[in-house]
């Protein structure tokens, strides 16, 4: 048996949104986007919602609304995608890591003081695995410093903290959304940044589009921009998608349960850890499923024995800071964050999506007992493959 690590999950009525732009004059910067913007704001339930053309080009540019420029500090988490990270850097800004708590991976709000500077401007927050961070203990500390909070939620699309959609205002100045394939909802590549702020949402609609004003002409550039924009055609698609998004978020959920009975037998032998929701999350998007294998066993050879199985997998996250380019510019090297290089050491992310059957995660399960038990009666994993 293959299966894969995700699938998109496109309709008959995505394919006829994406043709019905096909067919008309309006290809980029047309009425689709506008109507994507509005109702993805309407779920983050800010005021402001701006199409961009990534979740990456969606961080830069919330990063240059807010005023972050060189030579600023932005705090933020090295258990995470490399692109929250790599915007601050785009800004000349420079990310100071603080390490996660070992619960959700996410930011750890009792470290985060400790990596305040004078310089300090923003904390950048993120989402883990759809996961919200503690997000109003994390605002609360900015407002103590006078620190802005962007919430980089590209993997937590209609999941709430303490009832407060992930993106939300009440949390964070501005925060962004990714449409990869890969995410809860796709627009093949695409992103939308989310605010209350009407001077952030006039900033990075100028920025996302050459630097152009609002009323402007079309070739006159008030400051210098980017074309981060977001076409008609994948405006439409996620217009579509977001229509089923609770339906998405159902069917992810009852993956995930699945996914905790099959695999609770291998968590009561002390083999692995299964992914943990805190309580104060009323409404979880899981975007992937990760588990984590016990100290003495080798990830990566139950991650080639998967594979060679037909399971696919990914190790989910490689620290930010261990990332060859991170070394080498800034000197990191092991032990900077211990909780993060541990979850970076024994993740696995498994086979997630929203049309997986029940037979292909039995299959997944069956093959990963298997190979775990083999290791551990090698030894955890030091004796020969
Ligand atoms: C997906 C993702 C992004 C943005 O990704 P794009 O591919 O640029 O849309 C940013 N941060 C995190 C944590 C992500 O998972």
């Amino acid at each position: 048996m293959k299966v894969p690590l995700s699938r998109p999950d496109v309709s008959e009525d995505d394919r006829r949104a994406v043709l019905g732009v096909l067919s008309g004059p309006h290809l980029a910067l047309g009425p689709k986007l506008a109507e994507f913007e509005q109702a993805i704001a309407r779920m983050a339930g800010t005021s402001y919602g701006i199409g961009v053309s990534s979740g990456t080009s969606g961080l830069h540019v919330a990063l240059l609304a807010l005023g972050i420029v060189p030579g600023d500090e932005v705090i933020t988490t090295p258990f995470s995608f490399i692109a929250s990270s790599n915007a601050i850097l785009y800004t000349g800004a420079l990310p100071v890591f603080v390490d996660v708590e070992p619960e959700t991976f996410a930011l750890d709000p009792d470290r985060v003081e400790a990596g305040v500077t004078p310089r300090t401007r923003a904390i950048l927050v993120v989402d883990p695995f759809g996961h919200p961070a503690e997000l109003d203990r994390i605002r609360d500390i900015a407002q103590r410093h006078h620190l802005k909070v962007v919430e980089d939620a590209c993997e937590a699309l209609g999941s709430e903290w303490k009832g407060v959609p992930c993106g939300n205002g009440r949390y964070a100045d501005v925060a962004v959304f990714a449409f990869y394939p890969n995410k809860q909802i796709t627009t093949g590549e695409g992103g939308c940044v989310v605010t209350d702020d009407p001077e952030v949402d006039k900033l990075c609609r100028s920025l996302r589009n050459q630097g152009r004003g609002e009323m402007g002409v079309w070739l006159d550039h008030e400051r210098l921009g980017y074309n981060y924009r977001l076409d008609e055609m994948s405006a439409a698609l996620g217009l579509s998608q977001l229509r089923r998004l609770d339906e998405f978020i159902a069917a992810r959920q009852r993956v995930a349960e699945r996914y905790q009975q099959l695999l609770k037998p291998l968590e009561d032998a002390g083999w692995l850890r299964l992914p943990k929701v805190r309580p104060e999350v009323t409404r979880l998007s899981w975007f992937v499923y990760v588990v984590h294998v016990a100290p003495p066993i080798d990830r990566d050879a139950v991650l080639v024995g998967l594979r060679e199985r037909g399971v696919e997998c990914r190790p989910y996250f490689t620290p930010i800071h261990l990332q060859p380019f991170y070394r080498q510019r800034f000197g990191y090297h092991e032990g900077a964050f211990p909780v993060t290089e541990a979850a970076g050491r024994t993740g696995i992310a498994l086979p997630f999506f929203n049309r997986i059957t029940e037979e292909e995660q039995e299959y997944v399960a069956e093959t990963l007992r298997a190979l775990l038990r083999d290791q551990t009666r090698k030894g955890g994993g030091r004796g020969e493959r």
